[in-house]
């Protein structure tokens, strides 16, 4: 290819929809600018394993930019140089740019996560109460998201104690940290302070299967304001459609994957990007 290559890497990635998505953007962003016209964007299956030396070779080829997503996020925040607080506060990067011959790395996960919620429910993180289903790596980010847009408390809900324990930390260690209070709670048994109208967010992989349990059980909570799950596939977990069946505004997580999709090639081109391009191909992609 002889042109600009830019790339998702993941494993396994043939169900990324990531190329047709980026690739309805480049075509808009190409008929107004001419140099995006050789701008394509590709997808690799990397094992975790093969993952220093693909990021060296794609860095000697004519890739402009790459994403990461699993299992190679956290991998690479030590493989490259970050720039942006976000990566360093969560220790994973999802969008490398290549410049001057070597990785950069960011996360633009947050502030998929962030834009997705205001599109969906026209409300920003600032001053609200957050109940955060999950403790791996998609909760950290969002953790560390809705630390830095100064929610009002952040509410941790993930089955196993010991995780929950150390995102709790990490957040209350950290240096960072804007005094936001925040609590772990067990999702079988949520306390009696839990904040009514609060924002419920899913980063947990429960409803990935078609059998999953809820991870957890909207009506065992004061009355949220909405739920957003940040999986788009299938399109409606359990816990939306509970959240359906109890009438509280719900969304999955196709506008995450969007907007952080947005975001990186905005870093990568220097240039306003089509969001709604992106939308619509997103949304046939899922569809066939
Ligand atoms: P991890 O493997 O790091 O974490 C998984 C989390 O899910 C843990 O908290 C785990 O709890 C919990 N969990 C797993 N199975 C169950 C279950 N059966 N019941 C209750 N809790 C469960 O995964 P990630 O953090 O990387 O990803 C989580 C989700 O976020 C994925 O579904 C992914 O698709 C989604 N995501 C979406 C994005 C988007 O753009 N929309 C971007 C990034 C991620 P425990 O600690 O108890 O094991």
């Amino acid at each position: 290819f002889a042109g600009t290559a830019l790339a998702v890497l993941g494993h396994p990635i043939k169900h990324s929809i990531s190329p047709p998505m980026h690739n309805a953007a480049l075509a808009q962003m190409a008929q107004s600018d001419a140099r995006f016209a050789s701008w394509k964007y590709f997808r690799f299956d990397i094992a975790p394993d093969d993952l220093p030396v693909a990021l060296e070779k794609f860095s000697h080829h004519n890739f402009k930019g790459l994403n990461l997503t699993v299992p190679h996020k956290v991998l690479a925040f030590d493989l490259v140089n970050t720039s942006g607080t976000d990566a360093h506060e969560i220790g994973a990067v999802n969008t490398l740019t290549l410049e001057s011959n070597s990785w950069f790395g960011e996360n633009t996960d947050g502030y998929g996560l962030e834009a997705g919620i205001l599109e969906n429910f026209r409300t920003t993180i600032a001053d609200r109460d957050i109940i955060l289903l999950g403790a791996g790596g998609a909760a950290r980010g969002a953790a560390v998201m809705c630390v830095h847009r100064h929610c009002r408390s952040l509410w941790i809900a993930n089955r196993t104690a010991k995780n929950r324990d150390a995102l709790q930390e990490h957040l209350l260690g950290a240096s960072w940290h804007l005094k936001v209070p925040v609590f772990g709670f067990d999702p079988s048994a949520p306390p009696k302070e839990l904040p009514l109208g609060a924002l419920v967010i899913n980063a947990t992989s429960a409803g990935l299967k078609p059998n999953d349990p809820l991870p957890i059980d909207l009506s065992t909570l004061p009355r949220p304001r909405a739920v957003y799950d940040m999986i788009y596939n299938p399109p409606e977990t359990p816990l939306l459609a509970q959240a359906r069946a109890l009438g509280i505004p719900a969304a999955n997580g196709l506008s995450m994957l969007v907007h952080q999709g947005a975001r990186a090639l905005e870093i990568w081109s220097e240039a306003a990007v089509p969001v709604d391009a992106m939308r619509s191909a997103v949304h046939s992609a899922m569809k066939s």
